[in-house]
């Protein structure tokens, strides 16, 4: 088969790219691993109402429940809780999220191929021209490499793997007591090193739980949340797992013929893991870049650079000010965060919690965090605790 962009993988950043890719007159086939997509989920489904607006991807079906809230809980329970008067973010089913944006992909003529695994390049000399797969070859001008946080023909391609990456699992459960509409993160090394664990509410008697870790099996260690948030494991659905990836962006996103995209690319939030929104707007662009390099029949490195250069232009800033976050958060000792929890809640600063919730954007994270360092109260806190085990890092977020 001959196209003019042939994206791997059929992921939210494979579908956004070729998407975008087809809608600006490329024709455009996505090969995915799998017999339909959005199957098997991996991903906990919390995602921003604004990214959503940013990516234009209307509500519909797929959206489960609503968030208004957070509850972050320290290591020894000290709680911090904020809301927003206004819903902040929507927990979807992400299968049916997927499923969505590939009827919109195949709107506007996408060809989606399912069941088709990439498992090697072809190469022209140095460009990269397309990719074989079992019983399958497709030769095309651009290739769009969308595989996710398991990338390994990007590997293969020369390119980096992401850092960060952590275990990741969830499990629904039911028959529990849980406040609607609030998001609890559990902050605890011993459960879940390198993040956290999450209590996300389908409603007041069913969630989502997970978490991810750097170490050790996810699922023991989810069953010893289980206990600890709900004095005994709930009834619950078998677990769902993945990778997640908190190392950010990749050093280099694009070589002769090829750009990779979403988290094959590293291109989520260090601060959370979460890639459906950030992953997505870097895949539009090389969507648009895609198609352009088409019209001017060259799918060069120089040319596709431009990929790189809008993403960076575009989320540049937001990703070193959350990879800086994520650095100053791994250093931290379980009971750093709890002198923290403390310090915050006994020198009543709730409110500007309340506040940064309100105001802040859960995707473009650099304006929250610069925002809470501006408040004098807070700074002289995090100095005081932080600034023991991260000085470096903390100074680093200051001066960006
Ligand atoms: C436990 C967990 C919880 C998460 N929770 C959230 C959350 O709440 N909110 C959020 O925004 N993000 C969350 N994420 C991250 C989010 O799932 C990813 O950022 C997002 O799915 C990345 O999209 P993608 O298209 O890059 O990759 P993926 O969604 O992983 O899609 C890649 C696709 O490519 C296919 N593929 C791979 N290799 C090949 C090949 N060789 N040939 C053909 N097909 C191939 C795969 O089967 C898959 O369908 C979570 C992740 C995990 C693991």
């Amino acid at each position: 088969m001959r196209v003019e962009v042939a994206v791997i993988g059929g992921g939210p950043a494979g579908l956004h790219a070729a998407y975008e890719a087809t809608s600006r007159g490329a024709s455009t086939a996505l090969y995915e691993e799998h017999p339909g997509i959005g199957e098997p989920p991996h991903c906990a489904g919390l995602i921003s109402i604004q990214g959503l607006k940013r990516l234009n991807v209307e509500a519909g079906d797929y959206i489960i429940n609503e968030v208004r809230g957070c509850r972050l809980i320290s290591p020894s329970g000290v709680a911090l809780e904020a809301w927003s008067s206004k819903p902040k973010a929507y927990v979807v089913d992400r299968p049916r999220f997927d499923r969505l944006l590939a009827e919109k992909a195949l709107s506007v003529g996408v060809s989606i191929e399912a069941s088709r695994r990439a498992t090697r390049w072809l190469w022209n000399e140095k460009q990269i021209i397309g990719f074989v797969g079992e019983g399958f070859r497709v030769e095309a001008l651009v290739s769009i490499d969308a595989e996710g946080a398991g990338a390994s023909l990007s590997t293969q391609a020369g390119l980096e793997r992401p850092g960060g990456l952590l275990g990741g699992i969830n499990v629904d459960v039911e028959g529990v007591e849980v406040e609607d509409g609030l998001v609890e993160l559990w902050f605890d090394s011993q459960l879940a090193p390198g993040l956290f664990a999450w209590v996300i509410p389908l409603d007041e008697r069913r969630a989502r739980c997970g978490l991810a870790t750097s170490r050790g099996e996810p699922y023991e260690r989810l069953r010893r949340f289980l206990q600890k948030r709900f004095n005994g494991e709930p009834q619950h659905s078998k677990p769902w797992r993945g990778i997640v990836v908190t190392g950010g962006p990749i050093s280099r996103t694009y070589l002769d013929g090829l750009m990779v995209v979403g988290d094959a690319a590293g291109q989520t939030k260090p601060t959370t893991g979460g890639g459906v929104i950030l992953g997505g707007l870097c895949a539009r662009e090389a969507g648009r870049v895609a198609a352009e390099a088409v019209s001017h029949g060259d799918s060069s490195s120089r040319f596709l650079s431009r990929y790189e250069l809008a993403w960076k232009s575009m989320l540049g800033g937001e990703y070193s000010s959350m990879s800086m976050a994520r650095r100053l958060m791994n250093r931290l000792r379980d009971r750093d965060l709890d002198e923290l929890f403390t310090a915050v809640r006994e020198a009543g600063l709730e409110d500007l919690l309340t506040r940064l919730v309100e105001e802040g954007d859960m995707d473009m994270q650099r304006a929250v965090i610069h925002r809470a360092l501006r408040d004098k109260r807070l700074l002289t806190l995090a100095m005081r605790i932080l600034g023991r085990v991260a000085l470096s890092e903390l100074r680093g977020l200051l001066s960006l």
